[in-house]
């Protein structure tokens, strides 16, 4: 039995769950990262949850339309870029759960018909390519059109960018159950988990699951556009949230976040220091498939916190792979370019 999963494991049982995606995710070695980082690398493959090509959202969307059905609701309406995964994946899984869906998407980096955006379209979502690339314009757009459907008396459950309300984040409190009984059986101890941070949702769960159980792995998050004050305490506040929404009374410090913001590059969607070597590194090494946004900058990161003497000989360190893979055939351009160098 590991220390304190029976209370996380009840807290999660006593909310409403749709089921989506097929757990737990393989937990696998990774013998050419970890030569390459002179420590034990392990990657938990959440690029494999199963719905439409797979990605962290699944966990968060098995929790979120469960509460949507819950509350009678008959269609979903969310935001973020034009190859938004979390797009994406809501499209998908409101086609499982009989829900009909509404992107209001921000033009972003990539608004071409390709990748995540072509795939919300087979989906059939009704999608809004909104032409400001200031993302706040987008999430105005999505509360006229929340107004809109209620006047035309429909009843939307709106999900804000990324899924990162509590209910969302709570799919990545039970990811931690589902890890260290995966550790659990076998024998394994990880001291490190390495993972994107973006709307907030993913990095908090785990906060709140982790600070539930009082297992001491070291969260190390890898900014994919905020900056680190900023980004540290976003988490911080959604991780107490979410325990709250659980019901548990332990409390996730801010000094307990660690977030790295180096890897950012120019932004949201455009490809950091390190980025694109990252997204060869993992398919050369471990025929993994990351990409530009937020894996690729996640492991970035992490290779460099190795060249940096941040990770030790005797550590197990852990990546969260986290999906993305629909992204780069809409930066295939990027990639090809990538490609021209020496790897
Ligand atoms: C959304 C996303 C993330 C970041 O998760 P947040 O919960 O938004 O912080 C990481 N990787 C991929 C592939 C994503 O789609």
């Amino acid at each position: 039995m590991i220390a304190g999963t029976p209370s996380l494991d009840a807290a999660v049982r006593s909310r409403p769950r749709l089921t989506l995606g097929q757990f737990p995710t393989p937990l696998e070695d990774a013998p050419g990262l970890s030569r390459r980082l002179g420590t034990r690398v392990l990657v938990k493959r959440d690029d494999l949850t199963g719905l439409a090509l797979g990605g962290n959202k699944v966990r968060k969307l098995e929790f979120l339309l469960a509460e949507a059905l819950q509350q009678g609701s008959d269609c979903v309406i969310t935001t973020g870029g034009s190859q938004s995964n979390h797009a994406r994946l809501t499209a998908a899984a409101c086609r499982r759960a009989g829900l009909d869906c509404y992107l209001v998407l921000d033009r972003g980096v990539h608004p071409e018909d390709q990748g995540n955006l072509l795939l919300d379209r087979l989906f059939g979502a009704h999608v809004d390519l909104i032409e400001s690339p200031d993302p706040t314009i987008a999430v105005e757009a999505m509360e006229r059109m929340a107004e809109q459907l209620t006047g035309e008396g429909r009843r939307p459950y709106v999900i804000p960018r990324g899924g990162s309300v509590p209910p969302g984040a709570t799919g990545y409190a039970a990811f931690v159950a589902e890890l260290l009984r995966q550790l659990d059986d076998r024998d394994l101890e990880v001291t490190h988990l390495y993972l994107a941070t973006g709307s907030t949702g993913t990095h908090s769960g785990v906060m709140a699951g982790l600070a539930a159980t009082g297992v001491p792995i070291r969260v190390e998050g890898i900014s994919v556009s905020r900056s680190r004050e900023l980004q540290e305490a976003k988490v911080a506040e959604l991780s107490n949230a979410t325990l709250h929404h659980l019901g548990l009374t332990a409390n996730v410090a801010p000094s307990a976040v660690h977030v790295d913001d180096r890897f950012v590059g120019a932004g949201y969607g455009i490809p950091g220091p390190g980025t694109m070597e990252a997204v060869r590194i993992a398919a050369l090494e471990e025929g993994l498939i990351l990409d530009p946004v937020y894996t690729g900058k996640a492991l970035a990161g992490m290779i460099e916190h190795a060249r940096e003497g941040r990770i030790d000989r005797t550590d197990t360190v852990a990546f969260l792979h986290t999906g993305g893979s629909p992204a780069l055939f809409a930066y295939h351009r990027e990639t090809a370019d990538a490609l021209k160098g020496p790897a």
